[in-house]
């Protein structure tokens, strides 16, 4: 897996609308353009995989929001919303 040309602030704007990609909330074109890019960006797959097992979780427990420790973790990893 390589990451040519990659765009850190794409990483930012695909980690935003994450969620909305699980759900299939996203219209084509931008589910498209998400896919294509977490196929090739490895911390956007790692980062996807991670929030998905933790909503899994959440629903399971009936929790709608995504709790703190995993944007906490998420920001680790170096997805940081408020500071791109
Ligand atoms: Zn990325």
């Amino acid at each position: 897996m390589r990451e040519k040309s990659h765009d850190h602030k794409r990483c930012i704007l695909i980690f935003k609308r994450l969620s909305e990609y699980m759900d299939g909330e996203l219209d084509e074109i931008t589910y498209e353009e998400m896919r294509i890019h977490i196929k090739e960006c490895v911390k956007c797959k790692v980062c996807l995989e991670t929030l998905k097992r933790t909503v899994d979780l959440c629903r399971n427990m009936k929790m709608q929001r995504v709790p703190q420790k995993l944007s906490k973790r998420l920001k680790l990893m170096g997805y940081d919303p408020s500071n791109p």
